[in-house]
């Protein structure tokens, strides 16, 4: 499967276990999101070539995080299209590096933690990468009208989403992944409790369609969803309350 518009101006491209995404920055031409793993650039490549455009209009490739499912094909597209590199400057080392990720502990939840346990593969490497550009928590990099960066550590201590201001779409990266019909956690967290803490900050920006590193996006309103599942609901508690006091009486 190629690449498919799923919002205007945003295409997915899957690559196998992993997405990335394209956008269409115009003046500032394409802007890839991730590069997936090793080994996989030929989908990236026939993707793009699928909604007719080149891998030479490439201007941009911005990483949500240094895992290696992320930054696998990044050397080879950088070769192939001459873009500029955007990363974290908290995760730019280890993409300079290709190697040299952290330790990640398994997600508590069923499905996440069982997948980390087929997935995580010691000693995986990528081809190491120049980063041209490092940015950090609250940038807002100047690419296609806007890239709001909203830094998301615990899965990844580096990792970011990234808001398209006026666009209404957030590009989750890992913070959570929406897997078999239901958002849930990533597969691992190196700090479960900063995990948390950045999925409920996901929840307080405004956005209409959400992208994730693992499984289809989410459309209409993505973030009144995402807040639905990882922000405490007072309602229930309280809708509970009343129904123990109705079953008292
Ligand atoms: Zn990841």
């Amino acid at each position: 499967m190629g690449a498919k518009q799923i919002w205007l101006g945003v295409f997915i491209i899957p690559c196998g276990i992993v997405n990335t995404y394209l956008v269409d920055g115009g003046a500032d031409g394409l802007i890839l999101i991730d590069t997936g793993l090793p080994g996989k650039t030929q989908r990236i490549l026939d993707g793009i070539r699928n909604i007719g455009r080149r891998p030479g209009e490439v201007r941009h490739i911005v990483l949500t995080h240094a895992h290696i499912d992320h930054i696998g094909g990044l050397a080879e597209l950088v070769k192939l299209s001459g873009a500029e590199v955007w990363a974290s400057a908290i995760d730019a080392p280890i993409v300079e590096a290709g190697r040299g990720f952290r330790p990640m502990k398994a997600a508590p939840e069923l499905i996440p933690g069982l997948m980390f346990r087929l997935l995580s593969k010691k000693g995986a490497a990528a081809e190491p990468a120049q980063v041209d550009r490092t940015f950090k928590d609250g940038d807002v990099l100047p690419l296609a009208g806007g890239l709001q960066v909203i830094g998301t550590p615990g899965h990844c201590a580096g990792q970011v989403a990234l808001l398209w201001l006026g666009h209404r779409v957030m590009f989750v990266g890992d913070a959570c992944v929406n897997l078999f019909g239901e958002l849930n956690s990533p597969i691992g967290y190196e700090d479960e409790a900063l995990g948390r803490d950045s999925q409920r900050k996901l929840c307080a920006y405004d956005y209409d369609l959400a992208c994730f590193g693992h499984g289809a996006p989410v459309s209409g309103h993505a973030s009144v969803k995402m807040a639905r599942k990882w922000l405490p609901h007072p309602d229930d508690d309280h809708g509970h309350a009343e129904h123990v006091k109705a079953s008292v009486h």
